[in-house]
């Protein structure tokens, strides 16, 4: 491969990675896309075998995926195996990565929450004075998303809200259960809005990069895309200062290889985006690269019990169904002890209760388990972290992964915000499940580690001035014209909203500005 320049070589065949394809085939320029792992038969590869046919009944191997909170014994071939490729971090603050390396990356097990992030998160520091404003605005990226939603099929319910913007929705105009339409009525009566929940539908349940965005880009002849092979670093031509080169190996026979090529587009999810680029040592001149580090905190909520459903008196009118509670605080009053804001997920079950709700063993659990089937509802919060400094990513000097890619050393933890933020969500939950007329049956006030939500962005921000900023509002590195980097490694804040929408309407953007800097010569 050597001799070949590519145009544009691509890394990552996720969301971003598969849009960034998408939008410059179709643009008429060819495409190399690199990815790390195999392809996956979407069907075949997720057919649950019985416990019975596992060597561990479905729990997990001991010491495998120690990180994966998600992770059991039937989905162990998903994750990637942290032996094979590991991470480090100091033992008091854990971090839990959770990495897809199949063909399409997360995009073919996420979870399909499908939020706009509003002014309020771009604009966070104009609202209140901490952190940095993105260098765009929903106005700048709102044509963009309406373009994904449609693509990915969201369903939702227009609000009218501005801290949760409408957008080109498959309408949900389906009715609230009995329980849920009483959450509403509670929210009402404290001033809180439970709105329509918004997702993606896909095609068939599947909402990824290999059914929705790949095969328009396979379908122009303009993509050739190769798996397993690990990008390890790229270099620089030192005349021009452009980045000419990606260095890769094979995954599976580790034979390296190397191809030149015109632009090279990173989308190989947030941390591996950053991990190839710190490997690298380019387009670091701020000094910022690897720092503000930022997800979403996940974990704190309150299980409870609709008393009418129990007894076996749960009906579909009364039970099931979920909605979202968007950000409310910090909007137009400002919370004592914390900056910016959370939303809560609510969930009413129609199944089993989880036995730890329950004070009780043996006889008396196994009463309360039959009673309460069918009546559980939850509320959980999803929080936005703070962007700071100090959480970061580096090369640890020490350890490397099974291709000998120097790993990444990760620094992170929650502050008071966060945990005064959590504290805040359990209390408002319990107040509106109570006056809904629930048990509540346990609170748990503390947050799931940092990176438990998968949503692990910032790394490589974006700004517009070039010392404490990586990217540009393009996606584009302020230091090498023809680099970009068009994943979660971009994003500025993490607002409360889940992320994915906001990063294929990014990469859409800047796939769209590199095609027409290719055109005109600029690039
Ligand atoms: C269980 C789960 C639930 C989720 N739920 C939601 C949700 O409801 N809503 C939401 O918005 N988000 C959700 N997410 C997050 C969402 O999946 C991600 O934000 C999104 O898919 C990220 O896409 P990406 O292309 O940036 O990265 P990825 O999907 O991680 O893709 C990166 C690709 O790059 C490849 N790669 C990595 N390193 C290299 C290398 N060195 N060389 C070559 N290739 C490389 C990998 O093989 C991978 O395929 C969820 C994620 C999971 C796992």
């Amino acid at each position: 491969m050597s001799d070949e320049t590519v145009d544009v070589l691509i890394v990552g065949s996720g969301h971003s990675g598969g849009m960034a394809a998408k939008i410059l085939t179709e643009k008429g320029i060819s495409c190399l896309l690199l990815n790390a792992g195999p392809v996956a038969d979407v069907h075949k590869d997720t057919e649950v075998k019985p416990a019975y046919a596992l060597p561990f009944r479905g729990f997990k191997q001991p010491g495998i995926l120690p990180h994966v909170f998600q992770s059991n014994e039937f989905n162990a071939n998903t994750w990637v195996d942290e032996k094979e490729n590991p991470y480090t971090y100091d033992a008091a603050r854990p971090y839990n990565w959770v990495r897809v390396r199949l063909f399409g990356g997360r995009s073919l097990f996420w979870s399909r929450q499908s939020f706009r992030l509003s002014d309020y998160e771009f604009k966070a520091r104009s609202h209140d004075g901490y952190g940095d404003d993105w260098p765009i605005g929903l106005a700048d990226l709102a044509p963009y998303y309406s373009r994904v939603e449609e693509i990915f099929r969201v369903s939702g319910h227009a609000d009218g809200l501005l801290q949760y913007p409408d957008g080109n929705f498959v309408p949900d105009n389906s009715p609230w259960s009995g329980s849920m339409q009483r959450m509403v009525d509670a929210g009402k009566g404290m001033g809180i809005a439970v709105c329509k929940a918004r997702s993606s539908m896909g095609v068939d349940g599947l909402a990824s990069s290999v059914n929705l965005l790949l095969p328009d880009a396979i379908a122009t002849g303009r993509l050739r895309a190769i798996p397993n092979v690990v990008v390890r670093a790229l270099s620089v031509d030192s005349n021009t200062g452009l980045v000419r080169e990606a260095h890769f190996v094979d995954r599976l026979s580790r034979r390296e290889m190397s191809v030149k090529a015109r632009v090279v587009v990173v989308a190989a999810g947030t941390l591996e985006s950053t991990r190839l680029l710190l490997n690298s040592r380019l387009a670091n001149s701020s000094g910022v690269m690897g720092h503000y580090l930022i997800d979403q905190i996940y974990g704190a909520g309150i299980a409870c019990s609709v008393p009418e459903a129990r007894d076996g008196k749960a009906s579909p009118e009364l039970t099931g169904g979920s909605a979202l509670v968007p950000r409310f605080r910090n909007i137009d009053t400002r919370a004592g002890n914390f900056i910016r804001g959370y939303a809560l997920n609510l969930y009413s079950s129609t199944g089993g209760m989880d036995p730890r709700h329950f004070a009780a063993y043996g006889d008396e659990l196994r009463i309360k388990l039959e009673r309460y089937h069918g009546s559980g509802f939850s509320a959980g919060i999803m929080g936005e972290v703070l962007a700071r400094f100090e959480n970061n990513v580096s090369i640890d000097k020490t350890v490397v992964d099974a291709w000998d890619i120097p790993a990444l050393h990760i620094e992170t933890k929650y502050t008071d915000n966060e945990f005064n933020m959590a504290r805040d969500a359990v209390d408002t939950a319990s107040a509106m499940a109570e006056a809904a007329g629930f048990e509540v049956l346990t609170k748990n006030y503390q947050p799931n580690p940092p990176g438990y939500s998968i949503h692990e962005l910032g790394t490589c921000r974006m700004g517009d001035d070039p010392k404490t900023s990586v990217l540009n509002k393009w996606n584009q590195s302020h230091d090498i014209k023809n680099l970009f980097v068009v994943d979660g490694a971009a994003f500025v804040s993490a607002g409360w909203q889940n992320p994915t929408m906001t990063i294929l309407a990014l990469a859409m953007r800047s796939a769209e500005y590199l095609a027409e800097q290719m055109r005109t010569g600029n690039v």
